[in-house]
């Protein structure tokens, strides 16, 4: 049986758990695999947003660049005024610079900002241009091949202006513009529009000071810029960054969340797993003890069929035969084949009495009983019984038991059943005690021998059917069917009762019928 075990258990963790543990590994692996992509793809679309803020700025200046271009030729006479007018809508322009030749670097102001200290700002474009060469010239070769771009100049340390640069007029005739741009008032004014409508409901959008790190503009309730999870450099204002968050919830949370709620399925799904496969086992296990037990019980019924059908066949030949010497032995004959087949027809009586109560067919009929009375009227028949096999027996009725309701005749077969086992496994110490008493609610019964007692964990089986216990036991020479115990148990069960055992091997054995009063 043990070998049919293993064999069990090898098998089904080859066919049911190894797999499950497999998908599970596997399982674990796509799931990093997937979060990583997930994080990947929200990355990439935060990015494309941050993008599109940074496309959005340098269109805005790219149109006032155009208006300029559209409106003014190279050689014409400053006109602020007209300029003014020109960018009317372009209030966060502080100021408007031109020069013809760049390398005497003469300067012509326009300026919208009535706090303008026009030397200032001169300084600081000139030292600008003067590190820009190379940048004018990149500018000069694209105006060339016909290709208007803006760049950024550089920011003015005292003024904090953002310089944006560009050339117009043509081949030959070329200015240099630049743009003295306020850079909060571009960003909180013009960027800020665009920045609450992609924002919308889900995101948060800051612009930061990348130096100090301060939040200049925020599309929602951000308060701290470290919040902010993707930076990217605004182009044409490089002092600042553009960051972006989820608003309820970070990507890395989000997906934290979805892998503990996806570790938590995997590891559900091996628990189902192996609760499944140990109720397979167990199953299997249970249909195999059944299966040896069934056979045992074949061969032992057959066993104890064949021991009084020998004995009957041979005493009623020996009649027969008229081989008996004399009256007395033929009266021992006849008594031995009466008494052999009492044993039998209680062999099949308790099967049975066992195949009814399986079916559910054993009918109860409940009357009024009284223990005590049943105790005495049980005892004078089976008295006889242990006499003869050198039993002596005590009995204690508790006086004042109530009476109860209960099939007296069902009562009975448990506790002859239970007299049977006693005297059956009972061998060199041959004293059986019957008592009855009440304990919280129940009335009992209560059959006690000195014999050979039940190992512990053999007790809760002797009343599983067809068991028979094995271990530092008779039960391999005292014959049985495994059934009384059932019987008994089936029969206390329906009257709502309880069946306890108290055993020690070698010692002798205590079983009690509780009855509910
Ligand atoms: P059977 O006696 O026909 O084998 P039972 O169902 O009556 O079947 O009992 C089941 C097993 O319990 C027995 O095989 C025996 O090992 C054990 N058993 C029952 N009663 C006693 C007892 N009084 N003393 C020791 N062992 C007992």
């Amino acid at each position: 049986m043990k070998q049919s075990f293993r064999s069990i258990t090898i098998l089904l963790t080859v066919i049911l758990l190894l797999p499950a543990f497999f998908f599970s590994g596997f399982e674990l692996f796509q799931m990093n695999k997937n979060e990583k992509e997930i994080e990947n793809i929200y990355s990439k679309q935060l990015d494309a947003i941050l993008f599109s803020i940074n496309l959005y700025s340098e269109d805005i200046i790219n149109s006032w660049a155009s208006k300029i271009r559209l409106n003014i030729k190279p050689d014409d006479k400053l006109d602020c005024i007209n300029l003014k007018n020109i960018l009317s809508d372009a209030s966060q322009i502080r100021s408007v610079v031109f020069s013809n030749e760049i390398k005497n670097q003469r300067l012509t102001v326009c300026t919208f900002d009535s706090l303008c200290n026009l030397k200032i700002l001169t300084n600081e474009i000139n030292a600008l241009l003067k590190d820009s060469l190379k940048k004018i010239n990149k500018l000069k070769s694209y105006y060339k091949g016909g290709y208007f771009k803006i760049e950024q100049l550089g920011i003015g340390h005292v003024t904090n202006s953002e310089y944006i640069i560009f050339l117009f007029g043509n081949d030959s005739n070329y200015r240099l513009c630049m743009l003295e741009i306020d850079q909060g008032k571009f960003i909180k004014e013009l960027l800020g529009q665009k920045i609450q409508v992609t924002a919308e409901n889900n995101l948060n959008i800051g612009v930061v000071n990348h130096n100090s790190g301060k939040l200049l503009y925020s599309s929602g309730a951000l308060t701290d810029s470290s919040e902010l999870q993707v930076k990217k450099p605004l182009w044409l204002f490089p002092q600042y960054e553009i960051g972006i968050k989820l608003k309820d919830k970070s990507i890395q949370v989000l997906s934290k969340e979805r892998n503990r709620l996806n570790l938590f399925f995997i590891l559900l799904a091996d628990f189902v797993f192996i609760l499944g496969a140990l109720v397979v086992f167990w199953n299997i296990r249970k249909e195999i003890r059944l299966a040896q037990i069934k056979s045992e019980f074949t061969s032992n019924v057959s066993h104890e069929i064949r021991t009084p059908l020998a004995l009957i066949s041979m005493y009623a030949e020996t009649l027969e035969m008229g081989r008996v010497p004399n009256e007395e032995k033929k009266k021992e004959y006849y008594g031995i084949i009466y008494n052999e087949t009492q044993r039998l027809s209680g062999i099949v009586n308790r099967i049975l009495s066992f195949s009814k109560i399986e079916e559910g067919k054993r009918a109860y009929i409940f009357t009024s009983v009284k223990l005590n009375d049943l105790v005495t009227k049980i005892m004078q028949s089976y008295n006889f019984h242990l006499k003869n096999k050198g039993f002596e027996c005590q009995i204690n009725l508790s006086q004042d038991l109530p009476v109860i309701s209960a099939d007296a005749e069902a009562i009975t077969d448990a506790v002859i059943n239970l007299l049977d086992n006693a005297v059956k496994y009972s061998l060199n110490e041959k004293y059986i005690e019957i008592s009855t008493g009440s304990k919280s609610g129940y009335i009992f019964i209560e059959i006690s021998d000195k014999g050979v007692g039940i190992a512990k964990e053999e007790q809760k089986l002797v009343f599983e059917k067809y068991y028979r216990a094995s271990r530092g036991n008779l039960a391999h020479f005292a014959k049985g069917t495994g059934l009384g115990l059932t019987i008994v148990k089936n029969i206390i069960d329906a009257h709502k009762g309880k069946v306890g055992l108290e055993s020690k091997p070698g010692e002798g054995s205590k079983f009690r019928i509780l009855l509910p009063v």
